[in-house]
């Protein structure tokens, strides 16, 4: 018997962030406010998830900010 593993990635918008123009592609776009979440999967089912990055992302180009985790809870109670 053998174990079947693998990772899987998630994206969840938290909050729309209004138009903005973009530093990467220069377009006024929705940005939004999002983060990916990593979870390990056994027998394809999640079993241990965390919050891997925090992030604005651009729907027109894909680019996305970096956030630091205070910079990201500052954008998000605004
Ligand atoms: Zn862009």
């Amino acid at each position: 018997m053998y174990i079947v593993y693998g990772t899987r990635k998630k994206l969840k918008i938290d909050k729309s962030l209004g138009h903005q123009v973009c530093p990467n592609c220069h377009h006024e776009v929705e940005r939004a406010l999002a983060r990916e979440k990593t979870s390990i999967t056994i027998f394809y089912i999640p079993t241990i998830g965390w919050t891997s990055k925090k992030f604005i992302l651009c729907p027109c180009c894909g680019d996305s900010q970096i956030l630091s985790g205070a910079e990201y809870k500052e954008l998000k109670n605004a």
